[in-house]
């Protein structure tokens, strides 16, 4: 369908890069993103990918907004403290842009329900805070061979890479098992308020640019943003020979 003139309004400044156009502004339109943690990483990434005309999001959360999350996680409110996350989520995004479809998924991801959740989905957005979720999320990507954005937040780090399964180097070539919990739980420090924002509108053009198929995506390699430093680094992932994701048959569409 072409665009109507309030999309024309709306995207005109997409329109005008001859990357994007009427024809990739369709695309957008077509695509759907599953965001997989409405926090300090999905907050950013959600909201520029509302913004972009993606048409469809899916926004996994079990957790209620707290105060503490409004030092970074964007979506929410003062007003929203004590709302399910994916609902606040849901009504700034269609705020930001009605012609959105938000599916929201009240739930932890998991591993049994992945390929059900994936299947309905053509990018995966890893916005997690915790290892077990991320491992479980680079494995059932592999698994489906979905295309997805890892990253990770911690004190004034972040980091983040982009996964073709069966086709570049994955989150288990990297780290092979996930680090065993600490013998005492450790008090949360940070992360800096606006580092999240950053990575996770990384992770968002990441999401566009496969969608358009343009540029060259976070492929076998990790970008490492230190905020104290100001410095990014782009560090090179070998796949790591022996790792599941190089002995998998992965059903990889692109
Ligand atoms: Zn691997």
């Amino acid at each position: 369908m072409p665009l109507t003139p309030p999309q024309r309004a709306r995207y005109a400044r997409q329109l005008a890069l001859p990357e994007v156009g009427e024809s990739g502004q369709i695309r957008l339109a077509e695509a759907r993103v599953l965001i997989v943690g409405a926090g300090g990483l999905g907050s950013p990434a959600a909201y520029y990918l509302a913004a972009a005309g993606v048409g469809t999001l899916g926004l996994v959360d079990d957790d209620v907004v707290e105060a503490s999350n409004l030092q970074r996680q964007i979506l929410h409110g003062t007003a929203d403290i004590g709302r399910p996350k994916i609902e606040s989520a849901a009504e700034r995004l269609q705020a930001l842009n009605p012609e959105l479809r938000v599916r929201l998924h009240r739930e932890r991801f998991d591993a049994a329900r992945a390929p059900q959740l994936l299947s309905g989905y053509d990018f995966v957005i890893d916005a997690t805070d915790n290892f077990a979720a991320k491992f479980q999320i680079a494995d059932a990507c592999l698994e489906a061979g979905k295309p997805y954005s890892h990253a990770g937040i911690a004190r004034f780090l972040g980091q983040t890479m982009t996964v073709l399964p069966g086709k570049s180097a994955c989150y288990r070539c990297l780290f092979e098992t996930p680090p065993p919990p600490p013998a005492v739980p450790e008090a949360p420090q940070g992360p800096l308020g606006a580092l999240p924002g950053v990575i996770g509108a990384i992770q968002a053009t990441e999401a566009i640019k496969y969608v358009l198929g343009m540029g060259r995506l976070l492929l076998d390699r990790i970008l490492v943003y230190d905020a104290m430093a100001l410095q990014v680094r782009i560090v090179t992932v070998h796949r790591r020979k022996g790792c599941v994701c190089t002995i998998k048959r992965v059903n990889s569409k692109q």
